[in-house]
């Protein structure tokens, strides 16, 4: 028998874990397995730290997702967010699902491109569309969702030099009752500024408007924010069947369903207040079924969910590298994976776990991460079980904007691996090496020698 560990008994003020209505918190379990696979195994594999992403919880989550709006309504596309989680064997696993692709830059739309999507069946956003990236889409004829005026008179004056007709949405912002406003991203609702947009793209003539789209915010808790949004977009496209005619073939009502993470300061975990896929597309369906617009000429419903989709099958393992006493006592723990990786950790208070059972004693701990960064807090005051230097822990729910936001910072990212169906390892992507880096930069020559 291993002789255990000792740890020096303190006494200190407890700033963490004070009882709730339901009585004290409960001891962590530990999360020791990935759909039947060993963390452990995975992580002598592949290294610390080392991001996990199930293909099973995937595919799983997506078909959830689109029952609920396909049960309630004749016509539904899932568009896949490439900014949530861009990694091409992610992408990829969605497009076999069925989803198209939704990107926010040139260089996502290629990425989507060189995965395969037919242009067609591309979703262009965003504020940011160049000349070029903008002839690419009216080339490929993908579905360019118009952001503000200066982008509209793009369009309509590539129209005329490219003699093509480009396929085009506005993007709407409306009061949804959350606020602050979003408003930053498309033309306005209420000050009649989206009415003008379509009046100008319908009298341009030269442009072929096939959709309205809004994206209302992310993190969304509110099902009743999508019925309001559902009600005046469903009422622009009445205006426009009314006024010019013109039937539009989608609405899309963009992404933002709130994730099972739990944001930092909520009184509730994520788990018990997010709202279901069924709850939100009750508010979305019936909204636009009960519009104005008539039965037959409903139009499909595109749906650009994001971290809804994929936030439960990512996980971050890593090894703990050290712990420590703080100046007023409390408990440090410093794991091999900081900010740089874990992005989310600056507004979700992340579900961390130990690998291996470990000591029922629990202490009032902060997480940090590796860097040389005072910000680097990956869980400050959090009940945690008494971690030493080489165990393990995993994170929870990490899957959506963690790949895509991480920096490269102090330290290489990791190996990330899915497992698949079968819950065989697969690479995605590799650890970053100094050539990585190396191979992007030029030394001018004057620079290159130095005598120390
Ligand atoms: C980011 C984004 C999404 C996805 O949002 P989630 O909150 O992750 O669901 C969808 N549409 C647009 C336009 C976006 O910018």
């Amino acid at each position: 028998m291993s002789k255990l560990t000792f740890e020096r008994p303190i006494i200190q003020r407890i700033n963490a874990g004070l009882p709730s209505k339901y009585g004290m918190p409960r001891r962590l379990e530990p999360l020791s397995q990935i759909d039947g696979v060993s963390i452990e195994s995975l992580l002598q594999e592949f290294g610390s730290p080392l991001f996990i992403l199930s293909e099973q919880t995937i595919r799983k989550t997506y078909r959830e997702a689109y029952r609920a709006f396909s049960s309630r309504y004749p016509k539904v596309q899932f568009s896949w967010s490439y900014k949530t989680n861009y990694l091409n064997a992610v992408c990829n696993i969605f497009h076999q699902e069925g989803a198209w692709a939704e990107v926010v830059s040139g260089f996502e739309f290629q990425k989507a491109l060189a995965n395969g999507v037919p242009g067609e069946l591309i979703i262009f956003n965003g504020p940011d569309k160049s000349r070029e990236d903008l002839k690419m889409a009216i080339q490929h004829q993908s579905l360019i969702h118009i952001d503000h005026f200066d982008e509209l008179y793009d369009v309509i004056h590539l129209s005329k030099e490219m003699e093509e007709r480009p396929k085009v949405a506005i993007r709407v912002n409306l009061d949804t009752g959350i606020y602050p406003l979003w408003d930053r991203f498309g033309f306005n609702f209420e000050n009649g500024e989206a009415g003008d947009a379509l009046t100008r793209i319908m009298s341009s003539e030269r442009l072929d408007l096939v959709g309205l789209h809004t994206h209302i915010g992310t993190y969304m808790l509110s099902t009743d924010a999508y019925r309001i949004a559902a009600t005046k977009l469903a009422s622009l496209a009445v205006k426009l069947e009314r006024k010019y005619g013109h039937l539009i073939q989608y609405i899309d009502m963009g992404g933002g369903f709130a994730s099972k993470n739990t944001l930092k300061g909520a009184y509730y975990p994520g788990t018990d207040t997010a709202p279901s896929f069924d709850d939100f597309a009750e508010a979305i369906t019936s909204a636009l079924m009960s519009s104005d617009i008539k039965p037959d000429h409903l139009p499909m419903l595109i749906l650009e969910t994001g971290r809804a989709l994929i936030d439960d099958a990512g996980y971050l393992a890593g090894t703990v590298l050290a712990t420590k006493r703080l100046s007023d006592g409390r408990r440090a723990t410093i794991i091999d994976a900081g900010v740089n990786l874990l992005f989310t950790s600056f507004w979700y208070d992340h579900d961390i776990r130990p690998v291996a059972p470990v000591s029922d004693q629990s202490e009032d701990t902060t997480i940090f991460g590796p860097l040389c960064m005072n910000i680097d807090v990956i869980r400050s005051n959090m009940m945690f079980p008494l971690l030493k230097k080489g165990d393990r822990f995993v994170v929870r729910r990490v899957g959506a904007y963690n790949m895509t936001q991480w920096m490269q910072f102090i330290t290489f990212r990791p190996t990330v691996i899915l497992l698949d169906k079968e819950g065989k390892p697969h690479v995605i992507r590799k650890k970053e090496s100094l050539e990585t880096f190396n191979s992007q930069e030029l030394t001018p020559d004057h620079l290159k020698d130095f005598d120390l």
